[in-house]
Order: C-alpha cells, then sequence, then structure tokens
C-alpha cells in the first residue's frame, strides 16, 4: 500500500459494524436507518428495472435527476444552477468529495477540514496529495455545543490554502453551523481567495428548524461564494437510502467541469434505475422527509433521555442521526477503549469521536451513538447501556 494511504486502511465504521455483526450486538454505531425510504421512490426504482432502465447513464447523470436537483436547491435555498452544466451525479457524497478534491488540489496544496471531521475527508485530500490543516470545533462549556473557532481558522489559512470543507448539519456532533459561523467561513474564503467544498448530505436533518439559528443554510447562497463553493449533498440520508449512493455536486462551471473530469475516471456513472427514483423523490417524497425528521427528532430526544437516564452526559444534536455523549460521569476516560469492549461486554456498538480527529485529547471521553434506528431497537440499546 502506498505512504499516502497508510493511515486509513480500514474505516471506523466498518471495524465497529464488523464488530457488531462478530457478536450480534445492536448497531448504534455505522450511521444508516433501519427502515426503508418512501415507498414510490422505491416503486420507481423496481419499476425503472422492469423497464430496462439497466445500462449506463449519461457521464453527468440523466437529465430529469439533474434537473430535480436543480430545481430543489433553488426552490429550497435561492440558488440557481444550470442541470447541463453546473450539475453533476456522482456515486454518493463520498465520491462528489473525493473527486473534488483530486480534480481541484495540486500536490501540497493545503485544505482546511474543521474538526471532528468525517473520515473520508482526510483520505480523500491524501490521495489528492494536499495536506490536510485541521481547525477545531469546540464544545461551549455553558451549553455542550459544539461551535466553530473563528480565530483557529483564520490561523490556519494562508498562501498555501486551496479549499475548506464544510460539513453542516454536522457528523458527529450534530452541530448545525449558525448563520454568524457560516458568515465567517465565507469571509475567510473571500479575503483568502479559497474554495468551500460543502457537504450537506444532512440538510433535511435539523431538528429545531423554526429556532433562527438552526435551519440549513448553505454557504453558496452567501454574498460572493455561489462562484467559489462547491455543493455536495446525497440522497442516502434525505431518502433512508444510504446503499443507493446517489449523491451530487453543483457549482459553477468551471468546477463542475473539473469535478466531471475526474469523477469520468472514477466511476464513469453508477445507479441508473436509482436515479430516476432519485428524481421522483426530490419532487414528490419531501412531505415523506418532513414526517421523518419530526420521527428522527423524537427519536433523537428518546436516545438523549435514555443516555442521560444510564450516567451519560449527553451533549446536544441539532441535526443528522448522531448524538455524542460524554462516558466520564460512567468511570471511564477513553471513548475508543470503551467502544472497542462494548459489543462484546453489553451488546451495542458506538462510535468514538476520536475517529475523527487528528488531535484526540480533546474529545477521548466522547462516544457517538446513531439515533436512526426504530423505537424498540433504541430501547433495548438503551436497557443494555444502563448496565454499564
Ligand atoms: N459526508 C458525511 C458527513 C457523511 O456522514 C456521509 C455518510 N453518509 C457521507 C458524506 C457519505 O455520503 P454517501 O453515502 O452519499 O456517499
Ligand atoms: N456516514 C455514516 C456514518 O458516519 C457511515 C459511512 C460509512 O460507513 N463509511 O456513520
Amino acid at each position: 500500500l502506498v505512504s499516502r494511504l497508510q493511515p486509513f486502511t480500514s474505516t471506523i465504521f466498518a471495524e465497529m459494524t464488523a464488530s457488531a455483526v462478530r457478536t450480534g450486538a445492536i448497531n448504534l454505531g455505522q450511521g444508516f436507518p433501519d427502515t426503508d425510504g418512501p415507498m414510490g421512490m422505491l416503486q420507481m426504482a423496481r419499476r425503472a428495472i422492469a423497464e430496462g432502465v439497466n445500462q449506463y447513464p449519461p457521464g453527468p447523470g440523466r437529465p430529469e435527476l439533474r434537473q430535480a436537483i436543480a430545481d430543489h436547491r433553488l426552490t429550497r435555498y435561492g440558488t440557481e444552477y444550470d442541470p447541463d452544466t453546473q450539475v453533476l451525479v456522482t456515486a454518493g457524497a463520498t465520491e462528489a468529495i473525493a473527486a473534488a478534491l483530486l480534480a481541484l488540489v495540486e500536490p501540497g496544496d493545503e485544505v482546511v477540514v474543521i474538526e471532528p471531521y468525517y473520515d473520508s475527508y482526510a483520505a480523500a485530500v491524501a490521495m489528492a496529495g494536499g495536506v490536510r490543516r485541521a481547525v477545531p470545533l469546540r464544545s461551549d462549556p455553558a451549553t455542550g455545543r459544539f461551535a466553530l473557532d473563528l480565530a483557529a481558522l483564520r490561523a490556519a489559512v494562508g498562501p498555501a490554502t486551496r479549499a475548506i470543507l464544510v460539513n453542516s448539519p454536522h457528523n458527529p456532533t450534530g452541530t448545525v453551523l449558525s448563520g454568524d459561523e457560516l458568515a465567517g467561513i465565507a469571509e475567510v474564503c473571500r479575503e483568502n481567495d479559497i474554495l468551500a467544498i460543502t457537504d450537506e448530505v444532512y440538510e433535511h436533518l435539523i431538528f429545531d428548524d423554526a429556532r433562527e439559528g438552526s435551519r440549513h443554510r448553505t454557504l453558496a447562497a452567501l454574498p460572493g461564494m455561489t462562484e467559489r463553493t462547491l455543493v455536495i449533498s446525497s440522497a442516502g440520508k434525505t431518502f433512508s437510502a444510504t446503499g443507493w449512493k446517489i449523491g451530487w455536486a453543483c457549482g459553477p462551471v468551471e468546477l463542475v467541469h473539473a469535478v466531471k473530469a475526474a469523477k469520468q475516471f472514477l466511476t464513469f456513472t453508477g445507479g441508473a434505475p436509482f436515479q430516476p427514483a432519485v428524481a421522483h423523490a426530490l419532487r414528490h417524497e419531501l412531505d415523506w422527509v418532513e414526517r421523518m425528521r419530526a420521527e428522527l427528532a423524537a427519536k433523537r430526544d428518546r436516545l438523549s433521555e435514555g443516555l442521560a437516564t444510564a450516567g451519560f452526559g449527553v451533549l446536544p444534536s441539532e441535526g443528522t442521526y448522531f448524538v455524542c455523549a460524554d462516558v466520564r460521569p460512567l468511570g471511564y476516560t477513553d471513548g475508543a477503549q470503551l467502544c472497542r469492549a462494548l459489543p462484546e461486554q453489553i451488546g451495542v456498538a458506538a462510535i468514538p469521536v476520536q475517529a475523527f480527529c487528528d488531535e484526540p485529547d480533546a474529545t477521548r471521553h466522547l462516544v457517538r451513538f446513531a439515533f436512526c434506528k426504530r423505537n424498540e431497537v433504541l430501547d433495548e440499546a438503551l436497557r443494555r447501556l444502563r448496565r454499564l
């Protein structure tokens, strides 16, 4: 294995899911729902297979899906993308992220990631020959919310900085970046002529939407950002279809053109029968998404309250599938050690937050639990966790 990939041999999600399968543990580690997405979308995919939509779709994605993606962005966020030149369908958000970095980062360029960061960012930066610069989210001592340290962001950027990767709603902390935080990032990007790559895969999974400051905003809509932002999202979380791997990237013509150049030699194309189904879902299943979002909010509360009863110190989660919890009140100090023992010991799998960090000390005590599971599964996991 080449040296630049040696730190990335096995992902924490694969490791913990394998451990859950081996021990029969309840898997609150890897974030995937245990119920299916909207019936109309599933039927569309079945019908597409039956009707012969089984060969290579066009490289940039089927036209009806690109149009549906562009319409969705315009309706929700007011951002306008030409479906022919500014929208690219990818094999999940993961491919969009990797293709973007391969296409836009020269060897030696610096890429800022906000720590804790989703694990594929570091591997994709490394594959592109880039240099990762981590900027921390810091937990507010009063509320526990993880907030962006803008001073640290300013200190981390310089002449070698090419891009910043921004993920909101944020995996693993559940933070939704506020208008002020996004405005701060935008200012840094504009002043230093930096590209923004935004990972918005949890854009629909925000729970306290009515509260000012807790609504999904896209960095691309801020002044001076449309022309320097590549927006990435995916159907996986919005429509509970994580295995379909239909994602997309939207942005200025030249950025999308560049990403397309890399993408065509990674997978060329994929997911033929799923593409019309996702196009249908973006147009007709957003009411389903709203109901799912309300259910997920209740699950967040159920798991958060249950973890608190079990003795964890529970941090607030504003969005995503995840809630983070402090294990120190239970007498443990190391979340990774605990996560390695948990499946065997009590039959529950979870993810240590330090797996998302270059500097593990700040989050050593934190464990991430996924609540995108049926209530009876959450309740059984909580029953087991109370034995800790
Ligand atoms: N970004 C984040 C923050 C994620 O949590 C995930 C996992 N779903 C992805 C990207 C990957 O998305 P996809 O499955 O569409 O490749
Ligand atoms: N995005 C999911 C998570 O954070 C899982 C992704 C994966 O297995 N690579 O748990």
